[in-house]
């Protein structure tokens, strides 16, 4: 009885999170240590007191003192692609070729039939650090069509069935298939490396559906609320729509169109594509490949290869094309720019169309390395760098041998392209990286790989500090998606999407934020995730 007329002069909320420690990095929010969620949103804040006085709620989270962050986004991920990874060979931990060789016999015992995919090798981790060559793959799995992509996803080594079965005879563009002797030796790269793979059958939508579940759960486990899908098509994007409507995916996705007819026709219309858990408002482009297969164009040669400057994948022309249609409909352009001359030349080609008072958000991804002039044009043309902290940390080993001392200082050079702009997102680019969030906290904040290396921190004066790098992937992540008044920070009205970890990554010792546990986690202000 006593329960009941308590409840008839409170409101009904879903969800009471209290006893916590509330960050909202958007807005200081003193002396809140309570949150009422309903409907997927936030209907109030304040004390213990003050929000339990006026609400009740069926479920209520105990924070004992644990620490509620918005949700944690990323800014720049394949979320497909991740999905569709994980029936993939992982090459990941192959510390040289034979281990590839052992991973794909082993991979071949569980799934005997059919092609053999993997990703994930980098022979930059292998004793010869050089490209190999198909000569064993054809060996050991004699007309089996075997796709591996490296790590970047920007080459592929190939045997001889899978290049037969996808009907390449040419060598495509300069520089996108290795030859030796006149023959192929099985590496890709760039358009011949996508030929390829797309020759791989295709799963069923049942086979993608199970995957992008697991997928889902595994981005919950690791904090996330938001994700992107940096380029997939009209048939991923409906899929992942029909999921979250029914209620299967609880993730929010940006999903980023890449630039084909049937994806324009179908959702570049007057007004852009938005539900509550989907955004379908950007193209993806690509301008380069990548720094580690040495695809990245540079205005001067590679260091470590003095007659190579990498590769331009789309001509300014191009580009300048989808940047009209794109300006026009008032979607974004992500382009993906690692060298220098790649970044300048998406930079000038944006320029042709940003008006200064232009609030368009095209963004550069990765904007790995930036010539000394170009830096201050992010910020004239608003033009929004978009960088993953633990492609510093990754590739921090060898980036020096490919580009020099002094090339070197002005890439992952995060603060300082913070600083064009006064705000930045980040994201990881996986299945390239690991999915943690709080990995990309890390290693903006400390420069350090996950073993804490090195010592003292990688070019420290591109760190970020503690407040931003969680900005980096909460409020500014959701405003690189024009997301930022639904998500990305606490405040009555916004989407209940949290993120709640054991210690205050923002006060806490360096040391131990690799320690740091996800609690919960929170999409739609229903709980999706809590630790064991
Ligand atoms: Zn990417």
């Amino acid at each position: 009885m006593g329960l009941e007329s308590c409840h008839d002069l409170k409101s009904k909320a879903d969800l009471i999170i209290y006893n916590a420690k509330i960050y909202s990095p958007d807005s200081v929010a003193v002396g809140v240590n309570c949150i009422a969620v309903s409907e997927g949103k936030i209907i109030g804040l304040g004390t213990d007191a003050e929000i339990r006085s006026r609400y009740w709620a069926p479920e209520n989270i105990n924070a004992s003192g644990s620490v509620v962050y918005p949700g944690f986004t990323d800014a720049h991920s394949h979320f497909t692609g991740f999905a569709l990874s994980l029936r993939y060979a992982d090459l990941t931990q192959a510390h040289s070729f034979d281990e590839v060789l052992d991973i794909l016999q082993g991979y071949r015992k569980l799934h005997p039939e059919g092609w053999i995919a993997g990703r994930g090798w980098d022979q930059n981790n292998w004793p010869e650090k050089v490209f190999p060559d198909n000569k064993l793959l054809n060996t050991l799995f004699p007309d089996v069509p075997i796709v591996l992509t490296r790590v970047d996803g920007h080459a592929v080594l190939a045997s001889d069935a899978a290049i037969k079965a996808s009907g390449i005879t040419n060598t495509g563009k300069k520089g996108e298939a290795v030859i030796k002797n006149g023959e192929f030796t099985g590496i890709f790269l760039e358009e011949m490396a996508d030929k390829l793979r797309n020759a791989i059958p295709a799963l069923s939508i049942s086979e993608r559906t199970d995957l992008l579940i697991v997928a889902t759960k595994l981005c919950h486990e690791a904090g996330l609320t938001a994700v992107t899908d940096a380029g997939i098509n009209k048939s991923d994007i409906l899929l992942i729509d029909s999921l979250q409507k029914a209620g299967v995916i609880a993730l929010r996705v940006d999903a980023w169109l890449s630039p084909n007819e049937e994806n324009y026709d179908y959702f570049m219309k007057d007004t852009i594509y938005h539900t509550p858990f989907l955004r379908v408002g950007a193209i993806k482009m690509y301008a380069d490949g990548a720094l580690g297969s040495r695809g990245a164009c540079l205005l001067n040669p590679y260091l470590d290869d003095p007659h190579n400057q990498g590769i331009l994948t789309t001509s300014p022309e191009e580009l300048a094309a989808v940047c009209q249609r794109a300006y026009q409909h008032g979607f974004q352009i992500n382009t993906h720019a690692i060298g220098d001359s790649a970044v300048r030349m998406v930079l000038h080609t944006y320029a042709k169309f940003l008006k200064p008072d232009d609030d368009r958000r095209w963004r550069i991804e990765h904007a790995q390395v930036v010539n000394e002039n170009d830096f201050e044009m992010f910020g004239k043309y608003h033009i929004i760098p978009s960088v993953q902290a633990t492609h510093a940390t990754s590739d921090m080993d060898w980036a020096r041998h490919r580009l020099g001392y002094e090339r070197v200082k002005n890439a992952y050079a995060y603060n300082r392209l913070l600083q064009q702009n006064g705000w930045l997102p980040n994201g990881t680019d996986f299945p390239i990286e690991g999915i943690q969030p709080l990995n990309t906290f890390y290693a903006a904040v400390a420069r350090k790989n996950v073993y804490a290396e090195p010592y003292e921190g990688y070019m420290m004066e591109n760190a970020l500090s503690r407040i931003d790098a969680l900005k980096s992937i909460t409020c500014w992540a959701a405003k690189a998606s024009f997301t930022e008044k639904e998500r990305g920070s606490i405040g009555v009205g916004m989407m209940a999407d949290f993120t709640i970890l054991n210690a205050d990554i923002l006060k806490i010792a360096e040391a131990k934020m690799l320690n740091t546990k996800v609690l919960y986690t929170i999409v739609d202000g229903k709980i999706v995730y809590k630790s064991k």
